[in-house]
């Protein structure tokens, strides 16, 4: 397995932000993963980090990076992956033997991991609707359990991950034979859609910025509240879609959370609704930043 020391982290977020983390695993098979899980105690797992704002103060604990796990086997409709496993990878895959239900992870750049923990979804599909059963690791046990699909406390873009105790090692789907032609259609147009709404990552971003409310889009109350023009130093609002931030170039944590702050005030002022952020943010923080997440994340940030 792979391991670094002082690790420069924006290197693997979709960000390009965020600071060294102590040292790096990157094991390559589960019983490797599990291993590290019951071996260190201070520790954060992490997939592609296409969702998270990693603190450019980095992290003086352990990173354990999924991406080398990449195992995947299918069975009539009944498809197992490792954690690790690209979203778009066995979004192809389960097409090329026409199976449907995974159409939607054709244009997220993470894993199963950390599509699982956040129960991702596009395009009315997600997770939680083709998931059958997870093997996870236990941290307060430090044994390996399953747990079938209404155990996991799936809902809009949550799952009992959030809680801490599990971390994700395989997930089996059940999915829906269909013709190859419709599944392709589906994902094309799933392609299509994306590039319309959706900066690429030659634009470094982690996603959209905020959940969208209870019966509306996080987009558009930001698009009305007019932040679309915010442009700050190192960081700028998507001029294509308000809920999203590139980093121009030689952003640090503190700035995007800053422009968060700016865009979840022009919504609050306009519509009295606090949006909530469907960034995970991670690592160390400056008292600055500690103070801009006690605005934005009323629940606690991971680490
Ligand atoms: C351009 C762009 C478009 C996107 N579009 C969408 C979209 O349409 N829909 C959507 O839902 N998301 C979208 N995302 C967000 C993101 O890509 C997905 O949520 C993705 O599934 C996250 O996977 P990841 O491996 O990158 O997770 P990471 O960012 O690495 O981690 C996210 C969280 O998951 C946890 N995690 C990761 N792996 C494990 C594991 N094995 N066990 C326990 N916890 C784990 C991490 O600790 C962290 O808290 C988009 C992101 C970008 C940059």
């Amino acid at each position: 397995m792979q391991v670094r020391d002082n690790f420069e982290i924006k290197n693997l977020t979709t960000f390009k932000i965020g600071g060294r983390v102590k040292k790096l695993y990157l094991p390559e098979t589960l019983e490797e993963f599990t291993g590290l899980l019951r071996e260190l105690d201070n520790y954060m797992v992490l997939g592609s980090c296409s969702d998270v704002l990693f603190s450019s103060s980095g992290y003086s604990g352990n990173v354990i990076i999924t991406t080398e796990m990449k195992n995947f086997d299918i069975k009539g409709t009944r498809v197992y992956a490792d954690c690790g496993v690209k979203d778009p990878l066995i979004s192809q895959k389960v097409c090329d033997v026409s199976l449907s239900g995974l159409e939607f992870l054709i244009g997220l750049p993470g894993t199963i991991g950390g599509a699982v923990y956040m129960n991702a979804g596009a395009h009315g599909q997600c997770i939680a609707d083709v998931l059958v059963s997870c093997c996870l690791f236990d941290k307060q046990t430090k044994e390996v359990v399953f747990k079938q699909n209404n155990e996991m406390d799936f809902s809009y873009r949550h799952s009992i991950l959030h809680e801490g105790r599990y971390i994700l090692l395989s997930a089996e789907f059940e999915l829906k034979k269909q013709e190859q032609e419709k599944i392709k259609e589906l994902m094309d147009r799933n392609l299509t859609f994306r590039k319309t709404i959706q900066p690429s990552l030659a634009f470094p971003n982690a996603g959209s910025v905020f959940k969208n409310p209870e019966n509306d889009s996080a987009g558009r109350l930001l698009d009305k509240a007019g932040v679309k023009n915010f442009d700050l130093q190192n960081v700028k609002v998507w001029d294509k879609h308000a809920n999203f931030i590139i980093n121009k170039g030689g952003a640090a944590s503190l700035d995007v959370l800053e422009l968060m702050v700016k865009m979840y005030n022009a919504v609050k002022d306009m519509y009295t609704i606090e949006l909530v952020p469907e960034i995970i943010y991670i690592g160390d923080k400056s008292e600055k930043e500690e103070e801009l997440c006690n605005i934005l994340y009323k629940t606690k940030t991971q680490k």
